[in-house]
């Protein structure tokens, strides 16, 4: 893409808001709601069910921001809409434009103060490949995984979200590239959350994007990634979207994955890429493994060989991301030497890998990295305490030593899938 994207929201100067600071606005979001629960609802008013496609036309192709400008419907529903659902459940949204315009970060928030954010991400066509627009969004308001690489585990986790809010990302991002005759072509779930924690209403949220009556992408343009909540992968496969699956797996070692992606406590590398291949034997899909590529942590020839051992011969293809810096770590991105060395190891057990480079650094592209900074930075002792843990448990992962410590919210990731 060679001109800037359009229409970028002012900056709204969104004030910190660690947890939430006023209750949640009761009503719906209309963007949850699919057109048989919409006519069921204007039928309960004796509107006839055109009504019902209208708002949908509205939600879903308009450019509105509020039901008071759907002047397609006569101002008594207007009013009736608005009284039952919001039309738009992030209260307030700032983008930041980076990369030339290449990339988008926008931080939204929500009913009750909370902030979670969205990346735009806009690839222009080259020699094979059309030009391309993809989002990640948001499932949790903070994250209870609490990787310490991610600056969205940092902040904790707050709460889940709505399926409209989280597709209330999708439409902001839509109505700015609306704007210049673009369309959204991928959505990503690997924004700020777990979304197999909240796996029913990111599985509302994926019905509403796929739904032609709604947003109308088809599936193979949808990937999901996770951390590793072993229930929920082989939910996944048990419905057999062909949706991509994507694994943020950061290590192929479980004493180091134990430190790098705490989950691993409860289910261990080798589950979690078992319950990936299997979802990939039953979709046919291609499964996604991330690694966040951190300097003399995960990035030794011995890891490049155990990642490669795990995945000889699966249906797999594999991400590496030089890590951004987060300020809470005592870690820097491996350098891209490193990661090419590391690349050509994985490669020659026949795996493919591709190098990636984490979208707007100079805005915090990191997940969560944005809406921490407006959260506020913890106290230098509270970063030199966790600087220090994260040294001890590292050094202890690279000697070999699987941690003591509990899984987190296990609880919670259960009870989600
Ligand atoms: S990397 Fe993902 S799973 Fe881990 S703490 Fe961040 S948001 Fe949660």
């Amino acid at each position: 893409m060679t001109a800037q994207p359009p229409e970028i929201t002012p900056f709204f100067g969104l004030r910190p808001a660690p947890s939430a600071t006023r209750p949640r606005d009761p009503r719906p979001g209309v963007s949850g709601l699919s057109a048989e629960e919409l006519t069921a609802w204007a039928a309960e008013r004796g509107l006839p069910a055109y009504r019902a496609r209208q708002v949908l036309d509205a939600v879903w192709r308009g450019r509105q921001d509020d039901f008071a400008q759907v002047l397609t419907l006569p101002a008594a529903i207007r009013e009736q809409l608005a009284e039952a659902f919001r039309f738009d459940t992030l209260a307030e949204t700032e983008v930041r434009p980076t990369d030339g315009g290449l990339t988008e970060k926008a931080v939204h928030r929500l009913s009750d103060g909370l902030l979670i954010e969205s990346v735009l991400m806009h690839y222009p066509a080259r020699v094979g490949a059309r030009e391309r627009h993809t989002l990640c969004i948001s499932s949790q308001a903070g994250c209870a995984v609490g990787c310490p690489f991610c600056a969205t585990g940092e902040l904790g986790m707050e709460r889940d979200l709505e399926a409209a809010e989280i597709l209330d990302q999708v439409r902001h991002a839509q109505r700015r590239l609306a704007a210049a005759g673009k369309h959204l072509t991928n959505v990503v779930f690997m924004g700020m959350g777990e979304p197999l924690m909240n796996l029913d209403r990111v599985l509302e949220a994926i019905e509403a994007l796929n739904d032609p009556a709604r947003f109308g992408l088809g599936a193979r343009h949808i990937a999901v990634s996770t951390s590793g909540v072993v229930p929920g992968i082989r939910r996944l496969t048990a419905l057999g979207p062909q949706f991509t699956l994507a694994i943020s797996l950061h290590a192929a070692r479980n004493p180091l994955r134990d430190v790098l992606v705490p989950l691993n406590r409860r289910w261990p590398v080798e589950e979690v890429v078992a319950a990936a291949r299997e979802h990939a034997g039953a979709t046919g899909r291609r499964v996604t493994y991330e690694l966040t590529m951190i300097e003399g942590i995960n990035d030794t020839d011995a890891d490049a060989d155990a990642l490669a051992e795990l995945l000889r011969g699966d249906l797999a293809h594999v991400n590496l991301i030089p890590m951004n810096q987060v300020a809470h770590t005592p870690w820097t991105g491996s350098p891209i030497p490193v990661v090419e060395r590391f690349a050509d190891r994985v490669r020659a057990a026949g795996i493919a890998v591709t190098i990636r480079f984490n979208r707007g650094t100079e805005i915090g592209a990191a997940c969560g990295q944005l809406a921490a900074e407006h959260a506020g930075q913890p106290t230098p002792a509270v970063v030199k305490r966790r600087r220090e843990r994260i040294v001890a448990q590292s050094a202890a992962a690279l000697r070999g030593e699987r941690s003591s410590e509990p899984a987190p919210a296990l609880a919670a990731a259960e009870a989600a899938s």
